[in-house]
């Protein structure tokens, strides 16, 4: 069950104590609190935990800090869309918002490389006025011999470089807690330029030590992906286990599942997943086609099959994109073969734009049809 108190009631308030006092005297009830943080008001939210059931709601509503009380389901407690449940969805990070409703694209390089390629990628998002990027430092390699990543060392130019081009939030991977300091000491340096967005790629789903880590600090939203082997629900859990933490600013990526059915693509493309997502979780949904694809390969009506599948996570409703791009492919350390190339990023972000207000006329026709049955 989940109590949510009145907006910005404060924590040593009388209301407040006679509040928790009762709560914690509920036989047999754990009780948790989350903190909601929001661009006006702290919204604090009180789970309480065991064997719900007898609790009556309506006394608990009566309580003087308590706003209103939702029957919650034992999956996803906090991440979750519960009965009832009209919380609002996502967050707003360095300036940008990250919701189920609107769209965000995070066109970068797979890996950075040099300071050259950083830039030109910066300087093109930032002539097309896009504000979000992705750019790998840390890189999980399944080759021990393959290229790493330049992990520490790159941060200070890619960060100063986002600065310089208006770049507010990039998606990063990490793979140890210890690279979580990295960035924040980095960032903290150099004045904080941009923002990060800590990215759990998908060897890394079910690290849960790894997961606890993040979802232990507050200062970064998380960008998780699906695990590549694993079902949808266990990937949820993994979001939540960072909501369990402490920290509920989660976006879900899909990025394909790893299967032989799925070839010739890299992965099996799972983007039918995005609206199911949005029904079971509150968190805005990402789709990665360049790692569910895995190529720039052209169909014959002359639009690259990693368009394709964008579009069809975009239109079904998808609130961002991680996208692979490089001024020169066939120079990338880390994933070349499937690098959109610069001159595409036009095409590409009106593409998705297009795809984005097509999935709003398609929430507005839906809507019209429920309302003329009623
Ligand atoms: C990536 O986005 O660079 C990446 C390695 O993706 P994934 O974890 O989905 O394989
Ligand atoms: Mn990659």
């Amino acid at each position: 069950m989940l109590a949510i108190l009145h907006p910005d009631t404060p924590l040593g308030s009388e209301p407040y104590r006679h509040t928790m006092e009762f709560l914690n005297n509920l036989p047999g009830i754990a009780v948790k609190v989350h903190e909601v943080e929001g661009a006006t008001q702290t919204l604090t939210e009180i789970y309480l935990l065991g064997d719900t059931k007898s609790l009556d709601k309506d006394e608990i509503e009566a309580l003087p800090a308590v706003e209103r009380v939702i029957r919650i389901s034992d999956e996803y407690r906090i991440l979750g869309r519960h009965r009832d449940d009209n919380r609002q969805s996502g967050f707003t990070y360095n300036g940008v918002a990250f919701n189920q409703d609107n769209l965000n694209i995070f066109a970068g390089l797979c890996a950075v490389d040099t300071p050259e390629h950083v830039n030109m990628m910066m300087k093109a998002l930032q002539e097309h006025g896009e504000v979000c990027t992705r750019m790998g430092a840390y890189k999980p390699r399944t080759n021990p011999y393959s290229f790493q990543g330049h992990g520490k060392g790159c941060l200070p130019w890619v960060f100063e470089a986002a600065g310089k081009h208006g770049i507010k939030v990039i998606a990063m991977e990490i793979t140890h807690e210890s690279h979580i300091d990295e960035i924040d000491e980095c960032l903290e340096k150099l004045g904080r330029p941009t923002g990060v967005m800590l990215q759990v790629g998908t060897r890394n789903t079910q690290n849960f030590e790894l997961l606890k880590s993040i979802g232990r600090q507050k200062t970064y939203p998380v960008l998780l992906k699906r695990g590549f082997g694993i079902t949808l629900n266990e990937s949820l859990n993994a979001a939540e286990y960072l909501a369990s933490e402490g920290n509920a600013n989660v976006v879900f990526c899909l990025r394909g599942m790893k299967t032989e059915a799925g070839q010739p693509h890299r992965n099996m493309v799972d983007f039918a997943h995005v609206p199911t997502v949005k029904r079971l979780t509150r968190m805005p949904v990402c789709i990665d086609p360049s790692h569910s694809v895995g190529s720039r390969d052209r169909a014959p009506d002359g639009i690259p099959e990693v368009m394709h599948a964008t579009a069809q996570g975009i239109v079904a409703g998808a609130n961002m994109v991680l996208v692979d791009f490089h001024p020169k492919p066939e120079k990338a350390l880390v994933d070349g073969p499937q690098a959109l190339l610069m001159n595409e990023l036009s095409t590409f972000i009106e593409d998705v734009r297009g795809c984005h207000e097509l999935w709003q006329k398609r929430r507005v026709l839906y809507r019209k049809g429920d309302a003329s049955q009623q």
